[in-house]
């Protein structure tokens, strides 16, 4: 068979003679049907109908490649319980709302949400590879308070005329959904604007679906002008695979600082052995440990939350442990703070 593929793409030909799959396919072929999960899974029909009317509220999304690090069998695996609609998620707790961490008072229009000094967070887009049962932003109306990947005029123009942004921190959704020529668009607008001395960038794509690291992004990011960080969010070390920590040596070549961000989940990565095997693993991969978060109130995740007082055992169980720096910072976000708030243990 002769593959109608371009000269740059006769290493990637696999035995069978068909180039990999792109990220992009592999984005589209993502799992969402919770039928389709369970029987990947070897699990009984009992978590379906619950699966469904939670996916209602807020879809499953998983890539192929996260669900084969998952154990078989075990409705309890910690990658598993991250992605399984559940029906803890329809119980209405009080204290659990929304829009946890005040992000629609703080957005400025054009997507771009200024609330530290210093900083600004651009929301780039809605999508993401994988749909984390936690996340803050669950029902977060991207359609309103999008930086539009289509034009990224306004938002320029709203970091052009603040002089305080020194970094702009690239977020979503997930800013890795956006193909590279978007990105591109983007950062060659940021290199207009001389106040803008660094880049961030948080993602879970390097740990969900790490094909997205190929050599056109690897492009991009080499050619960037500025010392670029990237925060990866990875919550248990069974996540980080072969050919995850080869994405991430490939950011790690284009002279990325990495580090990570985790959220400290109920039945997830809520005991001392599962967050230090995390930070030793993480290192080993070139990723530093940054922030470990108590989980934001937000509707319909209540059964992941995870105490402060078990959260400052766990801390000191890891500091007695682990090296200095493989100690991550313990905070929680409120609203109208002026950064992340530590928590103390
Ligand atoms: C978390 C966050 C940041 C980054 O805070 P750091 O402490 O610098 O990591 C910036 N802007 C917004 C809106 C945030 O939520
Ligand atoms: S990747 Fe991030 S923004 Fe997207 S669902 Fe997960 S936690 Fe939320």
């Amino acid at each position: 068979m002769i593959a109608a593929s371009s000269p740059t793409d006769h290493n990637r030909l696999s035995s069978s003679g068909a180039p990999p799959p792109g990220w992009q396919a592999l984005l589209r072929q993502a799992v969402t049907d919770p039928a389709e999960l369970l029987r990947m899974l070897d699990l009984g029909p009992q978590w379906l109908e619950p699966a469904r009317q939670a996916a209602a509220i807020f879809g499953l999304k998983t890539p192929r490649g996260f669900v084969a690090r998952m154990r078989k069998g075990d409705p309890a695996d910690p990658l598993l319980l991250q992605v399984l609609p559940l029906h803890a998620e329809l119980q209405a707790i009080p204290g659990y709302v929304a829009d946890p961490v005040g992000d629609l008072a703080s957005t400025q229009g054009a997507g771009l949400l200024h609330k530290y000094t210093g900083r600004a967070l651009l929301v780039t887009t809605g999508a993401c590879a994988v749909h984390c049962r936690y996340c803050f932003r669950r029902e977060f109306p991207y359609s309103e308070h999008l930086a539009a990947a289509a034009n990224w005029q306004p938002a320029l123009q709203a970091i052009a005329a603040d002089d305080d942004i020194h970094e702009v921190i690239l977020s979503g959704g997930d800013p890795l959904s956006l193909a590279d020529h978007k990105l591109r668009a983007l950062t060659d607008g940021l290199q207009t604007i001389p106040h803008v001395r660094r880049l961030r960038i948080h993602t879970r794509y390097p740990i969900v679906l790490p094909e997205r690291i190929d050599k056109s992004f690897q492009q991009w990011l080499r050619a960037l002008p500025w010392r670029v960080a990237i925060v990866i969010h990875a919550n248990h070390a069974n996540e980080i695979d072969a050919r995850v920590e080869q994405a991430l040596a490939g950011l790690t070549a284009c002279g990325a600082t990495l580090l990570n961000q985790s959220v400290l989940l109920r039945r997830v990565n809520d005991e001392a052995d599962a967050l230090i095997t995390l930070s030793e693993k993480l290192f080993t991969a070139g990723v530093l440990p940054y922030y470990l978060h108590l989980l934001d109130p937000v509707r319909g995740a209540a059964h992941f939350d995870v105490e402060a007082g078990v959260a400052a055992d766990l801390m000191r169980t890891m500091a007695a442990r682990l090296s200095g720096y493989l100690v991550p910072r313990l905070v929680r976000e409120q609203a109208g703070a002026p950064y992340k708030t530590p928590v103390a243990w």
